[in-house]
């Protein structure tokens, strides 16, 4: 018999020799990239040798074989798709990651109403950018880490559910992804295409929006990146069976006002209450229409978003979104009170003289929140969803001084340390900006 001993340090040469392997710039195979993978779920390697891995693989690259290869790779080799099971269209989209990115809180329950299932695997923040899992943890209760079993039973149900990796589902996307977020390897076109791919196939999407972010806030802030991220992303939906839309969007300054998990919550929710919230409103309309076109190929964008605008006039979207946290578990009551008590007791930044809001700097807002507590910085952290910075300000936007431009939220030492911080990151000057974008 094997001993674990032995097995470990079967794998761990494994690993090794794949490093070596890709350093020098040779090809990883399909059964390879399974065993690599395989061998770290199972608990057999150390996380600093597949921290070395990833980082091999963020600076070496990988071709487009390879690519598809680590996405089924992540996704647990007996797992049946979803759409198999379920027989119905399924829609799920995906950001590449951003600040202040809460489109799936509306996106899902919108299409939802609008007759389509939605089954979506989430993840956790990643570096400076926040994750719809820790979004959605801030409501209590609330089950996300579900067996497929209850994954079918919920869209069956309540034709929308979200759930977070788990051993059955994408096993080798979160084991890596953990890893990831504290080790410098996030951003890589290879390894963000195939986490996000994974989760796709794992819940057996069949209508695809990937929302590709450019800009200084986005994980590949690179215009041409992007591009290229969304080219390996529908070429590996392409070969899955996936109907796949890209649509790049602009991450120069948060998206809408909320940065911080409770805080997104409640903003998320303000949309589906009918309210517009600049940026958020639009880009989530952009998703939603995006994929009732791809269900319905003679539906024009005019009619695609007015059944969406309908939807949320109507309270359709929003009593959704309810059934769907309730369905699995969310406690309502709390969820209702936090709307209704929102942010009341931020520390405020106060804009130091009169102008226009020429620059919000994405990504070290980001970071502001994650010190704050919103994300991690090392894999044990511990998230306050409480914690953020809520903006009140937009580019562009007319200012005068002693005006609030930005609350934080957070413990108070915290708050006062970074204050200074989040003022530096809000650019007023005399002259209104060019240009918004
Ligand atoms: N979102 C994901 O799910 N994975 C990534 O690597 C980046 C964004």
């Amino acid at each position: 018999m094997t001993s674990g001993n032995s097995l470990q340090a079967a794998a761990s040469a494994l690993v090794i020799q794949s490093i070596e392997r890709k350093r020098s710039g040779l090809a990883l195979d399909c059964v390879h990239l399974q065993e690599v993978v395989g061998a770290f779920i199972e608990g057999l390697v150390p996380d600093y040798q597949i921290a070395a891995w990833l980082a091999t693989v963020a600076c070496m690259g990988l071709d487009a074989d390879e690519v598809a290869a680590l996405t089924v790779a992540y996704v647990a080799s007996d797992a049946e798709r979803l759409t198999d099971i379920h027989g119905r269209p399924i829609a799920d989209k995906h950001s590449t990651g951003g600040v202040g990115d809460k489109t799936t809180l509306v996106v899902a329950p919108v299409v939802a109403a609008c007759g389509i299932p939605f089954a979506k695997m989430s993840g956790r923040g990643l570096g400076f950018a926040g994750g719809t899992i820790d979004k959605l943890e801030s409501i209590p209760g609330l089950r996300l880490e579900l067996s497929r079993e209850e994954v079918q039973e919920a869209l069956a149900k309540n034709d929308l559910v979200i759930a977070s990796q788990s051993p059955t589902l994408a096993p080798g996307d979160g084991a890596t992804y953990r890893i990831r977020d504290v080790s410098g390897t996030v951003a890589s076109i290879p390894l963000i295409a195939a986490s996000i791919m994974s989760k796709k196939l794992a819940l057996g999407a069949t209508l695809l929006v990937l929302d590709v972010k450019a800009g200084s806030g986005a994980l590949l802030p690179d215009n041409d990146d992007a591009l290229a991220l969304a080219e390996t992303m529908e070429a590996i939906a392409a070969s899955c069976g996936i109907r796949a839309r890209a649509i790049l969007s602009n991450m120069n300054q948060p998206l809408g006002y909320a940065v911080g998990n409770e805080l997104e919550v409640v903003e998320a929710m303000k949309v589906l209450h009918g309210e517009h919230v600049r940026g958020l409103s639009e880009l989530s309309e952009r998703l939603a229409a995006a994929i009732l076109q791809m269900n319905d190929s003679i539906l024009t964008e005019q009619q695609a978003v007015s059944n969406i605008r309908r939807c949320l006039e109507t309270g359709a979207a929003l009593e959704c979104f309810y059934r769907w946290i309730g369905g699995q578990g969310g406690d309502i009551g709390w969820l209702s009170n936090l709307y209704a008590r929102a942010q009341q007791e931020g520390a405020p930044i106060l804009a130091q003289r009169a102008g226009w809001v020429t620059g919000i700097a994405p990504r070290e807002i980001g970071s502001l929140a994650v010190q704050l507590g919103a994300g991690r910085l090392t894999y044990t952290d511990r998230i306050d969803h409480s914690a953020g910075v809520l903006l009140t300000v937009a580019l562009g936007d007319r200012v005068e001084k002693g005006q609030p431009i930005a609350f934080l939220y957070g413990r108070p030492a915290q708050r006062e340390a970074l204050a200074p911080k989040l003022a530096d990151a809000i650019a007023i000057s005399d002259e209104a900006p060019t240009s918004l974008s």
